[in-house]
């Protein structure tokens, strides 16, 4: 088996060492219940609680609740149910986006099917971009809820949050939501997440540990709990706390915002040379790109091969990419984030994903290069 480059760090990425030893010694040291009244239980939940404030410190949202969850799938459907279940009685016209991660399309089919909510699914602008103004479009006196993602985990689009969070004050009743799975610690820009109504964060993204998220929740905002018990989590969430991740998940926030900007410039020059690459072969790939790219995740299409056969090639070689996202790839034939950019249906059947990583190197990219022109040429 050849040396392993791996380029799909949107689908995962590998625990850091740090994190890892935070969250083992934690195991060890803080095995008590925080909910128990005596003092070790005590001690743990004052710990949670200390390690909630840090959490909102670090992200500087000074209005917000943090509710721990087991990664971005559960803190969308907290985020989506609760707040439309909770405030249905207000109106039934929720907003979304047609590219959104699986976890929030399901939510909001399952409002619409189940629950008979009205939705609205907006389409990317030219630029693979939710313009702010046909979110304004969209609203209705009805409209209670929008949740547009901040970075799309197939092509790497990056929505204008702050600008859709600004233009819905104008609209008291609808609360925002920001599925920003792929943003944290991958971004170069100082967002102010104090605008959010709903954030959501997964730590397996950023270096952190798999199951494990949060919701970041304005605190006047109520939800409809989905885990209904012992009343956890401002009673939102039931279930014994998890200090251990509680305290990984700091220390992978804190490791990723203290280091995002350096981190991007990496990324950023290894983006750059496999776009240079793809762009000087126009008639064997099409680039995917929006116009402002995540460069965290660059997607393209084989116009001369089937998408899976390169994906499956570069595995043999001990490359690592996605074809589409790895939440659904097992389930359906081509990407609907492509084909939203109205590409047609050879490119949104072909695409593949390469999700880098400060860890990659110029090396990796250089042998995926060679490897992929390789491909293109043998492979039948
Ligand atoms: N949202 C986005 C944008 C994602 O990329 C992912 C992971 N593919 C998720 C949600 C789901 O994250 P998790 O694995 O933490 O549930």
């Amino acid at each position: 088996m050849p040396n392993i480059i791996y380029l799909d760090n949107a689908s995962t990425t590998k625990l850091d060492p740090v994190v890892k030893e935070t969250f083992s010694s934690a195991l060890d040291k803080y095995f008590a219940n925080p909910s128990s009244i005596h003092k070790l239980g005590q001690e743990a939940n004052y710990l949670l609680n200390k390690t909630k404030d840090e959490i909102l410190a670090l992200l500087r949202c000074s209005d917000h609740q943090v509710i721990f969850t087991s990664g971005a799938t559960e803190s969308n459907n907290l985020a989506i149910k609760g707040v439309c279940l909770r405030y249905k009685n207000r109106g039934h016209h929720i907003i979304t986006s047609i590219y959104e991660h699986p976890s929030v399309l399901e939510a909001f089919k399952q409002l619409e099917k189940e629950f008979g909510f009205e939705v609205t699914y907006l389409y990317p602008n030219s630029d693979g971009v939710i313009s702010p103004q046909d979110v304004k479009k969209a609203i209705k006196k009805e409209t209670i809820f929008v949740s547009i993602m901040a970075v799309n985990n197939e092509i790497g689009s990056v929505n204008p949050i702050e600008q859709i969070a600004d233009l819905l004050k104008d609209y008291p009743k609808v609360i925002f939501h920001s599925d920003a799975a792929q943003l944290i610690g991958k971004t170069n820009k100082n967002i102010n997440f104090n605008k959010i109504d709903l954030l959501t964060i997964s730590a397996h993204k950023m270096h952190g540990l798999v199951s494990s998220g949060v919701l970041i929740k304005r605190k006047k905002i109520e939800l409809l709990p989905l885990a209904s018990g012992g009343g956890q989590e401002y009673n939102l969430r039931s279930g014994t706390n998890d200090l251990a991740s509680a305290l990984a998940f700091k220390k992978t926030l804190e490791l990723a915002l203290s280091t995002s900007k350096e981190r991007y410039l990496r990324v950023e020059n290894l983006a750059n040379r496999l776009i240079s690459y793809l762009k000087s072969n126009p008639y064997l790939y099409e680039l995917n790109l929006p116009k402002e790219i995540n460069p965290y995740i660059i997607n393209f299409s084989s116009i001369k091969k089937k998408g899976s056969v390169v994906v499956e090639a570069l595995s043999n070689a001990g490359i690592m990419v996605s074809s589409i996202s790895a939440c659904h790839s097992s389930k359906e034939k081509g990407s609907y984030v492509v084909a939203s950019l109205g590409k047609n249906e050879l490119i949104s059947n072909n695409t593949v994903r390469v999700s880098l990583d400060y860890l990659n190197t110029n090396e990796d990219i250089d042998t995926l290069v060679s490897t992929l022109d390789k491909i293109i040429k043998d492979i039948r």
